[in-house]
C-alpha cells in the first residue's frame, strides 16, 4: 500500500492547486471561490521511486455549528484513510477561528499532521508563518503550491519514514 496523504483545511487555502501540482493531474477544480470540491478525489504521486496517493477534500467552512460538524464529513473520512495529514492554511487570510477550530481536532487525532502555510509566494517565510505557531501543531512549513515553493522538499520530508 502507498502512503496516503489527506488535505485538509478550510476552502480556498489551496489544497486542490497542491493535489493537481503533487499529482500533476488538472483533475481537481481550481477555483477563485470556495466549496468546488465536494467530495473526496484522489489521485497518485511520486517522488523518486516512491509512489503515494493524494486525497483531496472540499474543505471546512466553519459555518457549520460545534466541533465535530465543523469537521466536514468527507475531511474526516480522508483524515481516517490517510497516513499524513497537510493540513493547509492561507498565509495571505492569516489564521481564522475555522483554523483554529480544525487544529483542536487535529491536535487529538492519532494520525501525522503536518502544518503546511500556503500561499507564501512573495512573502518572506518567516513573516508568512510566525502566527501559525500559536495553532499548537508544531513548526509551520512555508509553501507556494501555485509556484512550486517547497513543494519537493515538503513530499521529501513528509515521505521520509515510508
Ligand atoms: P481549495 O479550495 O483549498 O482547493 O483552493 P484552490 O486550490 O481551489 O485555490 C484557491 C485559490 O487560491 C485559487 O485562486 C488558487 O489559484 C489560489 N492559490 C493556490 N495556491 C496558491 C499559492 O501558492 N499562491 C497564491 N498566491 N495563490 C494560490
Ligand atoms: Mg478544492
Amino acid at each position: 500500500m502507498n502512503p496516503v496523504i489527506a488535505l485538509v483545511g478550510r476552502p480556498n487555502v489551496g489544497k486542490s492547486t497542491l493535489f493537481n501540482r503533487l499529482t500533476r493531474s488538472r483533475d481537481a477544480i481550481v477555483a477563485d471561490f470556495p466549496g468546488l470540491t465536494r467530495d473526496r478525489q484522489y489521485g497518485n504521486g511520486r517522488l523518486g521511486d516512491k509512489p503515494f496517493t493524494v486525497i483531496d477534500t472540499g474543505g471546512i467552512s466553519g459555518d457549520e455549528q460545534g466541533i465535530d460538524a465543523a469537521m466536514a464529513e468527507q475531511s474526516l473520512l480522508a483524515i481516517d484513510e490517510a497516513d499524513i495529514v497537510l493540513f493547509l492554511v492561507d498565509a495571505r487570510a492569516g489564521l481564522t477561528p475555522t483554523d483554529e477550530a480544525i487544529a483542536q481536532h487535529l491536535r487529538v487525532n492519532q494520525k501525522k499532521t503536518w502544518l503546511v502555510v500556503n500561499k507564501t509566494d512573495g512573502l518572506p517565510e518567516e513573516t508568512a508563518t510566525v502566527e501559525f505557531h500559536a495553532l499548537g501543531l508544531g513548526e509551520p512549513y512555508p509553501i507556494a503550491a501555485s509556484h512550486g515553493r517547497n513543494v519537493t522538499q515538503l513530499i521529501e520530508l513528509v515521505l521520509e519514514p515510508f
